[in-house]
């Protein structure tokens, strides 16, 4: 195979793998800030995976917190918090994986 053609082949590939690479992101589905009222809905969102990146990126995740009518100061979600620190340190871990992967 002459240089030229080698050189061309390799363009093809890459412009091959950024297009799948891209047709795969449309799908996307990660967030860039998300808000949770209880530990259930986190659950539920944390579990869908994200046809674009596999891992699902949900961004800022806030803490949507009701205070009861009675005064009462509200309930601490402490389920939720510790599902959000688990979470947090799985995407810190997944990242890390990816910068290990691109050099
Ligand atoms: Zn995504």
């Amino acid at each position: 195979m002459s240089r030229n053609l080698g050189k061309r082949l390799a363009q093809v590939e890459r412009r091959m793998a950024d297009v799948a690479r891209r047709e795969q992101l449309a799908d996307c589905n990660c967030k860039g800030i998300t808000f949770f009222r209880t530990a259930e809905q986190f659950e539920e969102e944390k579990n869908l995976p994200c046809p674009g990146h596999g891992f699902r990126d949900l961004g800022q995740i806030g803490i949507t917190i009701i205070a009861p009518l009675n005064g009462a100061p509200p309930e601490d979600n402490m389920k939720l918090r510790q599902l959000i620190a688990t979470y947090k340190a799985a995407r810190a871990r997944h990242q890390a994986d990816l910068e290990l992967e691109e050099g």
